[in-house]
Parts: C-alpha cells; sequence; structure tokens
C-alpha cells in the first residue's frame, strides 16, 4: 500500500471508532510491558473493547520467565528470555515495582527473577489479564489498512497470526501496542579472523549458569551490566576469566581473578585472540557480552516509514508513537530505565491519545520534534547507538507523560532510590545488594514517603 494512501486519514484517526464504538487493541507480547497494557485497556472498559494480547511461549513473563534450555523449544519456538539461573535484579523491588502493585512486603530488596515472574503472574492474575491472552501464537504480520469504505475513514491494522496448533489467521484492530521486548536479539560484533578460533564463541543470551566453564579460560567481550555480573560469577566458579572491554578505565576494581583487557581487534590465523594492546589470549571460550539488536520481524519498516538499526528505532514521538501512524504504539524501546514504571506511564498515555483525552500534533510537528530531540542529544555528544538510552533524563520525561495524561507524577522516592543504587553499583558491582548503608537508606526513604502519603 503507498505511503501516500494513508497521509489524509492519519491524522483523523485517533478519533474513529469501531461498530460497538470502542476501540480494539492488540498487544503484541505478554512480558511486563504486554500485561501493563492489558491491565489498564481493561481498566478503561467505557473506550476499549477487552485487548487481546499474542504471546508466542506458553507462558507471561517474557524476559523473566527463565528456561534453562538455549536455541529453540521443543516445540521448535525460538527461546525469547536472555535470563540466567542466579540473576538477581540490579535495581530493588521498591523501584522496580508498577506503581499501582507493589511486590510481596516480605521479599528482599533485590530479586530473583523467579520472584519477578511470580509478581508478573500475581499482576495477572489480579486483573484478570490471563484470559486476554492467547498463547502460543507467534504475531507474523502487523500492517496497515486503508479503511476508506469504513464510517469515518482512517487506518486499522491487520495483525497476521500463526497459532502452534492451528495454523495462520488473521485479525483486524484499531491499534496495536508492541510489548515484543528487546533483549532477545543477540549483537554479534563483526570480529576479523573470527572464523580462525578454535575455541566456542557464544552470546550471553545462552549463558545460563557458570558451572559449565569452572576451570576453563574465558574471554569475556563487554564491561556493560550482564558482562560485569556473568564475569563476576564464572570467576567465583573458578573460570580463568579476562574481561575485554574498551572503556579507559573500569569504575570499580575487579577481583585478582579477573584480569582485563582492552578491545578486541581480531583473531589472528592460529585462532589466537589478538588485543589493541598487542597482547594475545587463547581462551577455550569467548562470551560476547555485547548486548542486543532492536528487531520487528513482524513489521514492514518501509511502508511504515520506520527506521531500525542494531541500537536505534525512528522516528519515535515521545519515544512511543511513530508520527505517520500514531495507532501503533512501541511500548519500552528505551534504555537506563526503570521499565515497569516507563511502561506504567507510556501505556497510560497511548490509551489517553486513542480515546482523544490527549490531542497528539500534526504528523509533521511529531517528526519535527522527534528530529529536534534527536539533533538536541547528538549535540550534547551522544552517540547514535545510545540514542535511546534515558539514564536521568527519564524523570521528566515520566512528569510530562503524567502532565498530558493527567496521571500522578512518579514518586520522587524512586528518583532518589534509583540514583543512589546506580551510584553504590558502579562503585561496588559485586557487593552493593549487600550494602548496609544502602539498605537502610532504602528502607529509611520509603518510611519517609509512606509517612508523607499518610
Ligand atoms: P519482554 O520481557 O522481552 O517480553 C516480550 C514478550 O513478547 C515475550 O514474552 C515474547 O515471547 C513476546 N513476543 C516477542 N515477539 C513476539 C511475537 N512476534 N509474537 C508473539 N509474542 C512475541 N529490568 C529491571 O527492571 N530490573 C532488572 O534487574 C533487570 N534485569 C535484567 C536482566 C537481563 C539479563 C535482561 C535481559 C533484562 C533485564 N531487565 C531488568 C530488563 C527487562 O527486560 C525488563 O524488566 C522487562 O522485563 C521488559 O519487558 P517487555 O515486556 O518489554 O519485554
Amino acid at each position: 500500500i503507498p505511503q501516500h494512501t494513508f497521509r489524509g486519514l492519519v491524522e483523523s484517526m485517533p478519533r474513529r471508532m469501531n461498530r460497538t464504538g470502542k476501540r480494539r487493541v492488540a498487544v503484541v507480547g505478554a512480558g511486563a510491558a504486554g500485561l501493563c497494557a492489558a491491565r489498564h485497556i481493561l481498566s478503561r472498559a467505557e473506550s476499549f473493547e477487552p485487548p487481546v494480547v499474542f504471546e508466542q511461549s506458553a507462558r507471561v513473563g517474557g524476559t523473566w520467565y527463565y528456561e534453562e534450555c538455549v536455541g529453540t523449544s521443543d516445540d521448535g519456538r525460538p527461546i525469547h528470555s536472555s535470563m540466567y539461573r542466579d540473576l538477581r535484579t540490579n535495581l530493588p523491588k521498591e523501584v522496580m515495582m508498577f506503581p499501582d502493585f507493589p511486590f510481596d512486603f516480605h521479599l528482599p530488596s533485590f530479586l530473583t527473577h523467579w520472584d519477578v515472574q511470580q509478581y508478573l503472574e500475581a499482576y495477572c492474575k489480579s486483573h484478570d489479564i490471563t484470559p486476554h491472552i492467547k498463547f502460543n501464537t507467534m504475531v507474523e504480520e502487523v500492517k496497515p489498512i486503508s479503511m476508506e469504505t469504513d464510517e469515518g475513514g482512517g487506518v486499522r491494522w491487520e495483525v497476521i497470526l500463526c497459532g502452534m496448533h492451528r495454523g495462520h489467521s488473521t485479525q483486524i484492530f484499531d491499534s496495536v501496542f508492541i510489548c515484543s521486548g528487546h533483549y532477545s536479539a543477540p549483537h554479534l560484533p563483526s570480529i576479523p579472523g573470527i572464523e580462525h578460533f578454535k575455541g566456542k564463541v557464544m552470546h550471553s543470551h545462552s549463558y545460563r549458569c557458570p558451572e559449565p566453564f569452572a576451570h576453563q579460560s574465558v574471554v569475556v567481550l563487554g564491561a556493560g551490566a550482564s558482562g560485569v555480573d556473568i564475569s563476576f560469577e564464572l570467576a567465583q566458579a573458578k573460570a580463568q576469566v579476562i574481561l575485554s572491554h574498551n572503556k579507559p578505565s573500569l569504575p570499580f576494581s575487579l577481583p585478582l581473578e579477573i584480569k582485563q583487557a582492552p578491545p578486541l581487534v581480531k583473531v589472528l590465523d592460529d585462532g589466537s585472540l589478538f588485543f589493541k594492546d598487542g597482547s594475545v589470549a587463547h581462551p577455550q571460550v569467548l562470551l560476547l557480552c555485547t548486548g542486543y539488536n532492536y528487531h520487528f520481524p513482524f513489521l514492514c519498516l518501509k511502508q511504515l516509514g520506520l527506521e531500525v538499526q542494531h541500537h536505534l528505532v525512528a522516528p519515535l514521538y515521545k519515544y512511543l508513537v511513530l508520527p505517520a501512524f500514531p495507532s501503533l504504539f512501541f511500548i519500552g524501546v528505551c534504555k537506563n530505565i526503570c521499565p515497569f514504571l516507563h511502561f506504567h506511564y507510556q501505556v497510560q498515555f497511548a490509551l489517553a491519545v486513542l480515546d482523544g483525552a490527549v490531542q497528539l500534533p500534526s504528523r509533521e510537528l511529531m517528526e519535527d520534534e522527534a528530529k529536534r530531540e534527536r539533533q538536541r542529544k547528538i549535540q550534547k555528544g551522544v552517540q547514535v547507538n545510545h540514542l535511546l538510552q534515558m539514564d536521568s533524563e527519564q524523570w521528566g520525561y515520566y512528569e510530562s507523560l503524567a502532565t498530558a495524561a493527567r496521571l500522578p507524577p512518579p514518586n520522587p522516592v524512586i528518583q532518589s532510590l534509583y540514583e543512589e543504587v546506580g551510584r553504590q553499583r558502579r562503585a561496588n558491582p559485586q557487593t552493593y545488594r549487600e550494602h548496609k548503608w544502602l539498605q537502610s537508606q532504602m528502607s529509611c526513604l520509603t518510611d519517609q514517603h509512606m509517612e508523607e502519603e499518610v
């Protein structure tokens, strides 16, 4: 369908209703973002039909649904989660929770993946979301269709599905929320000569536990959250670890068992790894902790005018709305955020757009703003790869969504906790979760806030 077909239709679209007078929304994915979308759609029954959530696996939870197997499951489904067995959350539950659904009071602040999975299942149960989820159903294609003959005109969405036992089918929706996550498609850097490497090459997406690496030599590539965390796990399991990264220095000291190396340049003909300072290593395993790519195999990017690079999705107005198709919402594409809090505001802003409580600017103005935002960050020195990282800018962003959608802004205690935990983590990545002072800060800040609320 040529792009121009939609031009005149798009702007009137948020006001268009189907015959019941309610909008029909599809949600791709039943991870935390998809469940949050479903919960808020269900609570606006006057404007929306119950959502239809499509989930390729047999469970809710997404990233938090830990699966021991890697690659593909017994039923041939690609394993989505990159979760490893002994992970503990890097945010405390006080910061991680959806603002309207606290974690169990008895749990410690830093959780296991199992705790978070239980929490999401409880969220699902408490909001009666499960009956609205189509499990074992992969979304294969989401495409806009012109509805010129339909009363009011506008764009609707054809969602093509592949059910495990039911074959292909198609359903039509007024709006689609993309909640498919972005920690599943490994980013594999191109390493000259990698074909000469004689050991095992793997990505952290397929890392589950350290025992198989005991007494082996492992080069871990990348000192992001996973690279550092996994290096500690491996060293504790008596692997010989070299952590290769491109940071001038790490803001914390590593235990003696973990050596550091500068970036990997290439693999030599004899299979050894050659680092930037001229040193070489001959590990048994090269473990790529090099992050993940954005991946939307069910969207026709050209038709939508969407640019998806490894680490970029654009143009998105407010990191959420595709200006040319403002009934397609991308929930949670940003990084370095409080994910659940982020979903909470994005989802409610998107629903306010759909039910008309928030009026979007014209397509041109939204595109201009997305462009200006990109320029602003680039002028600040942000690399293209990091344009979707929010860090300290997330708080102003939530406030702006909250103001537009008439929601209470985030609790300032969350920001203080998040920042303090971040400082402690950067200084002591191995021990910050046990930090007594941090623990007392958390309970103190939480108590203080509770008193204020009372
Ligand atoms: P996901 O959890 O990835 O869920 C996406 C869902 O969509 C999946 O269920 C998937 O099966 C489904 N799906 C995808 N494509 C399709 C399709 N075509 N058809 C149907 N279904 C589809 N966050 C924190 O807050 N604290 C932490 O400590 C933390 N630690 C993390 C550690 C690791 C190793 C990783 C990878 C992430 C971590 N995160 C953490 C971030 C985490 O990803 C978010 O908390 C959150 O779970 C993301 O939710 P989501 O719904 O956006 O995506």
